[in-house]
């Protein structure tokens, strides 16, 4: 695994694998240093997973609770988020407005990450992808197309 590459908020790191009792990962130049107790796949796999996990909810809630103002000025519930993995979709929005991510949207650039959620937050006002749905997240975020395609593209 030492080696490998792994995307976070758009970047490339290169795994560091290091052991020892502290488990739990840094960033460090252009490396992923993950310090596991056994150097083991499943172990360091762990702690990679928990790592992103840990690091989605905070980077997500941050920016997720921007638009906390614009909600209620909308008169649309105040947005709560929930990290859950979802096989073929970045994200999902219900009326009560909880906001589903991805963990692994953390992977994409911040730009794609604030599209997705511009996007699951056009969803609290109009569920469906109608033209009042695109005329909105058109006006909240004029690069969606590109961004969209660039989130497609990624490995
Ligand atoms: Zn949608």
């Amino acid at each position: 695994m030492t080696g490998a590459t792994h995307r976070y908020i758009g970047r490339q790191y290169r795994l560091k694998i290091l052991s020892g009792d502290l488990e739990g990962v840094v960033l460090r130049g252009g490396f992923l240093h993950v310090t596991a107790k056994r150097a083991g796949d499943a172990e360091v796999k762990r702690t990679l997973e928990s790592w992103y996990r840990i690091r989605a909810r905070e980077q997500f809630g941050k920016r997720l609770f921007q638009w906390a103002d614009w909600c209620r000025r909308s008169g649309l519930p105040t947005p709560n988020l929930r990290i859950r993995v979802m096989s073929k979709r970045w994200g999902s929005a219900c009326p009560d407005g909880t906001i589903q991510l991805s963990p692994e949207l953390i992977r994409a650039s911040s730009a794609c990450i604030d599209y997705v959620i511009a996007h699951e937050v056009c969803h609290l006002k109009h569920p469906d992808h109608g033209p009042r749905f695109q005329s909105l997240l058109q006006s909240l975020c004029p690069n969606h197309v590109r961004l969209k395609a660039k989130l497609e593209q990624m490995d």
